[in-house]
């Protein structure tokens, strides 16, 4: 088949990669020129594992074509997915606008029979305004081409991206006629051979489906951390209940990790645009306003920690962090903790010294570019570089080399023996042990 897959980021990227993998040909269109020309070079906009070798084997095979023109692309396809961003409105709604933009641009150009499949995440009912968008300008060339609209959200984690498009948990596919369905199935069927897994709903029931997902997961680490909070309070080690609670099936281990809160380009945004919708309707989403407000106070649990450790004196100081992306396997800052964290610490007048595995570049671009000419703020290549002279070395994010250092090391060169531990990572017991003062989350800490 002949695909086009508009925006070419985490999602768009994987998508149309993955499925020229699957031998169908596809243009990738995103606007971003540079982002383009990269491509065309190799040169990926952002890190996934896997995802380099697909992307230059099929676009060297001549089945991934990268481009800024949509027009060239819709020439050649008779499927187009929608896989721009849509973030947070002032207010908190989805920003529809790119979405909107695309369909437009399809409308602009369709001269045959085509599917439009919206991958990005978006409120119920957008499909009607994507289908409307198409029309308008359909009917404005004064053309007549036949077209559906499908919700197929995207339910694939970054940092294992190509892995979860290519073994998929399920298919959702919002569709309205037969036709569209047997499409849909056509492009899937290769991912989901031996698993067969496609849901067929309506389309708004497809719409809602994501955001219920990712308000779920949010849900779950938010309660958890409510716990913890508790746990921290009762002289009760939050672990200890992980492992308690887990263990019924009914509850499963899944997202019940207590921690310094959730991030990324998703959770923090769906939530925030589901209790929007909820208002526009004159619902009130208490259960999604507090997993918001919980996570947001939950991003300043680190420096909180460590002000009082130091009697909010903490000007002149220099602190290590471990960890940038938000979360293990992505080099995406969005929404991070470590971003609240060291925008606080520089704030109260410290000095911060990171290290992040793949997320270098992003924290380059992520913060005012004063900070690391005045020496406020370095992202340093080693992680135990980042702990020479610190006051406390804070763990932001789990990455697997942070999870057995060498302790012997880091007391030697960490100025003052303390760590917080924003994702529990280490053995309270084994820490003591070794002579540092602790905090985790949920947890005796050690002073
Ligand atoms: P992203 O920001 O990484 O990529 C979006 C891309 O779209 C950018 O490259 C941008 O230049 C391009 N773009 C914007 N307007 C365009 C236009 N008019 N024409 C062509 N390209 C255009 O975003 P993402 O993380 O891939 O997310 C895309 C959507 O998928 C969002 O709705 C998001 O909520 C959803 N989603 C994301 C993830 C994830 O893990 N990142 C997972 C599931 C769903």
């Amino acid at each position: 088949m002949n695909i086009t897959v508009v925006g070419s980021g985490y999602v768009g990227l994987v998508t149309g990669a993955c499925i020229a993998e699957m031998g169908n040909t596809v243009y990738c269109v995103d606007v971003d020129k540079e982002k383009i020309a990269n491509l065309k070079q190799g040169i990926l906009p952002i890190y996934e594992p896997g995802l380099e070798t697909i992307v230059s084997e099929n676009h060297a095979s001549g089945r991934l074509h990268f481009t800024t023109s949509l027009s060239e692309a819709v020439e050649q396809s008779e499927v187009f997915f929608i896989a721009v961003g849509t973030p947070p409105g002032e207010d908190g709604s989805a920003d529809l606008r790119y979405v909107l933009e695309v369909a437009r641009q399809i409308g602009d150009h369709l001269t045959s029979p085509a599917i439009v499949v919206n991958k990005s995440t978006v409120p119920v009912g957008t499909a009607d305004l994507v289908r409307a968008a198409v029309a308008e300008r359909l009917e404005a060339r004064g053309v007549d081409v036949e077209f559906s609209v499908v919700s197929n959200p995207e339910f694939l984690k970054e940092g294992a991206a190509v892995n979860d498009f290519m073994h998929p948990d399920r298919i959702v596919i919002g569709a309205d006629n037969e036709h569209a369905r047997q499409v849909m199935s056509r492009i899937y069927a290769p991912f989901i051979r031996n698993r067969p897994r496609t849901m067929f709903m309506g389309i708004r029931d497809a719409e809602m489906t994501k955001y219920a997902a990712n308000a779920m997961l949010a849900t779950k680490i938010s309660f958890m951390n409510e716990i913890a909070g508790l746990c921290e309070r009762l002289d009760v080690d939050v672990e200890n209940v992980r492992l308690g609670i887990g263990s019924d099936e009914r509850i499963g281990y899944h997202f019940i990790y207590a921690g310094c809160g959730y991030g990324g380009s998703c959770f923090p945004k769906d939530v925030k645009a589901l209790i929007n919708i909820a208002h526009q309707i004159d619902f009130e989403p208490k259960l999604l306003q507090a997993v918001e407000a919980r996570n947001e106070q939950q991003k300043h649990t680190l420096f909180d920690k460590i002000s009082a450790h130091y009697g909010g004196n903490l000007g002149g100081r220099t602190f290590a962090v471990w960890g940038l992306a938000f979360k293990p396997g992505t080099d995406d800052m969005r929404e991070a903790p470590s971003v609240v964290l060291i925008n606080s610490l520089i704030a109260a007048g410290a000095k911060v010294r990171a290290f992040d595995p793949v997320a270098s570049d992003t924290a380059r671009r992520e913060f005012p570019e004063a900070w690391f000419a005045e020496e406020k703020l370095q992202i340093v290549e080693g992680q135990y570089e980042a702990a020479i002279d610190a006051d406390a070395l804070c763990l932001v994010t789990e990455w697997k080399p942070f999870r057995r250092p060498d302790f012997r090391a880091l007391k030697r060169l960490l100025k003052t023996p303390l760590i917080i531990d924003g994702r529990n990572q280490y053995d309270t017991e084994q820490i003591a042990r070794e002579g540092f003062a602790y905090y985790g989350i949920g947890r005796k800490s050690i002073a």
